[in-house]
């Protein structure tokens, strides 16, 4: 393959699952499979599944708590030291493969996705994370194809970002991989992040111990045959369960740690940033740190701001999967004009969307996706009730009778200092305060100031004055802005995503930017007429 002509390719249109049609009945047939058996999941190392010696977690489906669908074999440290060995053990023959033979593996993951896994992979997120099916749909296909075959133009794009030619000395950047191995460690919320984070280190010659969350490693799984099946070879790609802390306690110790790519809450990217920083006189080089992290999307409304879409794109943006994005909106500022002309259309919708059974296609909503996480929702939820700076004006109630779920939540208060304006809960409840149209710019500050997250924002403005000002004055408010939409959503390929303050490092995953993270470049300069002289002309 000449990845030089290869072509950027077309994003691929999610499935819409009308009623009746063949799509449904094969995503429907998947389900029944994948959630009618208890799945063994363990370890893969050097391409073989591995059953840990360690603790034996039961998972259970979020939505039908009772019913066991995964059992996984938590690994020994001796297992875990083995899979670093067989890692560093592979790492010289991968790092020495060619850009064409990485690129021509990963191309083909993305059309086994595309071609043969795709309901697998769609079912596998819709029963282990609870999704419902469209959110399944741009997560386990949609997001995952793009996201894979983006990066492999964005690869091929970096083995041409060459310095410019010279006449004296012939220089080229060799693209390295970095010295040692890439430890990935990804969240319950999406396939396409787990995805990418364990694959885009490959793809630019690293070797990688992926770990997955407890509550994905069904898709991880499915994900790691796939990797196989389209030829890449064992050992690149080791995935090691775990809960993170036992796992971390033998990798960040050792001495070839050469990055991690990291998804989840701030807290815990602190603290492995911590540990390496303890560790780092331990290192032979300097461990690159990723890590995108928490949020606390806002939607700003400007007096001009469209109304219709307005109320679409908080409902979306704030339940749609139970609120368990990152870029989740969970604090709107609407200003009071606006508000007087949607509130009771945005609360009588809230109140009356479905939540349940992923199987039951009409449902807008799933369960959380544990029972740590659905404890947490409801003390917050019984603090929220008691506590008089909030009005709850849909919601409010949650239920862990048959799964774990929540209802969708709508506050309301005027307290702009309070916590369910800056803390992240993830889970569906959204905070609105309410603002007198002629204080919009006061209200910027509030919203670049209230939280620690920079992660997603959208304006909503008609307004051409009014939407230039609010994104001068909220620069540094959000990696990612949006203009009379949603926060949520990313067009893979098109629409990096990351973003700053307490949020993460902005790396920008699923971009050419969040490649050159894995890649050490070395130079290579070769010059044929160099000199003889010793002396310069004017020593003589
Ligand atoms: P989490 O931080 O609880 O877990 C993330 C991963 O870290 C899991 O695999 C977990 O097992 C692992 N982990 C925990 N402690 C560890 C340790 N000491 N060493 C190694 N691994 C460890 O997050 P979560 O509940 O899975 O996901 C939700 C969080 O992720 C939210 O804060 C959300 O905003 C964030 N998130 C951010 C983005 C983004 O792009 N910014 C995307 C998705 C999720």
């Amino acid at each position: 393959m000449n990845v030089t002509t290869l072509n950027y390719p077309i994003n691929t249109t999610p499935r819409v699952f009308l009623p009746g049609s063949s799509d449904v009945t094969e995503i429907g047939a998947a389900i029944t499979q994948l959630s009618n058996q208890v799945h063994e999941l363990s370890l893969i190392i050097d391409g073989r599944k591995v059953k840990g010696g360690g603790e034996q977690v039961k998972v259970f489906l979020p939505h039908r708590k009772d019913q066991q669908y995964a059992e996984i074999a938590l690994p020994t440290k001796a297992q875990i030291n083995s899979a670093l060995s067989n890692t560093l053990k592979v790492r010289e023959a991968w790092s020495n493969t060619s850009m064409a033979e990485r690129v021509t593996i990963f191309n083909k993951i993305a059309d086994l996705i595309e071609f043969k896994y795709k309901n697998y992979l769609v079912a596998a997120t819709m029963v282990g994370q609870s999704k419902t099916v469209f959110q399944g749909e741009i997560d386990a296909a949609a997001g995952l194809i793009d996201s894979i075959r983006f990066n492999t133009k964005f690869a091929a794009e970096i083995e041409k970002m060459q310095p410019p030619e010279s006449e004296i000395t012939n220089i080229t950047l060799d693209y390295r991989p970095l010295e040692g191995f890439v430890y990935s460690i990804t969240p319950f919320n999406f396939t396409t992040t787990s995805a990418i984070l364990s694959t885009a280190p490959a793809l630019m010659g690293n070797v990688v111990i992926w770990k997955p969350s407890i509550t994905a490693m069904l898709p991880a799984h499915i994900l790691m045959d796939i990797y196989h099946e389209a030829g890449l070879p064992a050992g690149v790609i080791n995935l090691v369960p775990g809960y993170g802390p036992e796992v971390s306690e033998v990798l960040l110790e050792d001495e070839n740690l050469a990055g991690i790519y990291f998804t989840g809450s701030t807290k815990v990217f602190r603290q492995l940033w911590k540990d390496v920083g303890d560790n780092l006189a331990k290192y032979r080089n300097f461990p690159r740190l990723v890590g995108e992290t928490g949020g606390k999307g806002f939607v700003v409304a400007h007096p001009t701001a469209d109304r219709d879409k307005l109320v679409s794109a908080l409902i979306r943006s704030a339940f749609e999967y139970q609120g368990q994005k990152c870029s989740a909106c969970s604090r709107a500022y609407i200003a009071q004009s606006v508000w007087n002309d949607i509130s009771e259309q945005l609360i009588s919708t809230i109140a009356n969307l479905k939540f349940g059974q992923i199987e039951d296609f009409k449902n807008f909503m799933g369960a959380v996706i544990d029972q740590a996480s659905f404890n947490r929702l409801h003390t917050v939820l019984k603090e929220i009730a008691g506590d008089g700076d909030i009005k709850v004006l849909a919601g409010g109630k949650t239920s862990d009778e048959v799964g774990y779920f929540v209802e969708p939540t709508l506050l309301l208060s005027n307290n702009l200092g309070h916590r369910i304006f800056s803390d992240e809960y993830f889970g569906p409840i959204l905070a609105v305060h309410v603002f007198p149209d002629e204080q919009y710019e006061s209200i910027l500050n509030a919203i670049d100031s209230s939280s620690p997250y920079a992660l997603t924002g959208a304006i909503f403005a008609t307004d051409e004055a009014a939407i230039r000002f609010s994104l001068d004055k909220l620069r540094n408010a959000a990696g990612s802005m949006n203009v009379n939409d949603k926060p949520t959503g990313a067009v893979m390929g098109k629409h990096p995503f990351g973003g700053s303050r307490a949020s993460g490092t902005n790396d920008k995953a699923g971009s050419l930017q969040g490649l050159l993270r894995w890649t050490s470049p070395r130079v290579v300069r070769t010059v044929t007429n160099s000199t003889t002289e010793v002396l310069h002309p004017h020593q003589t």
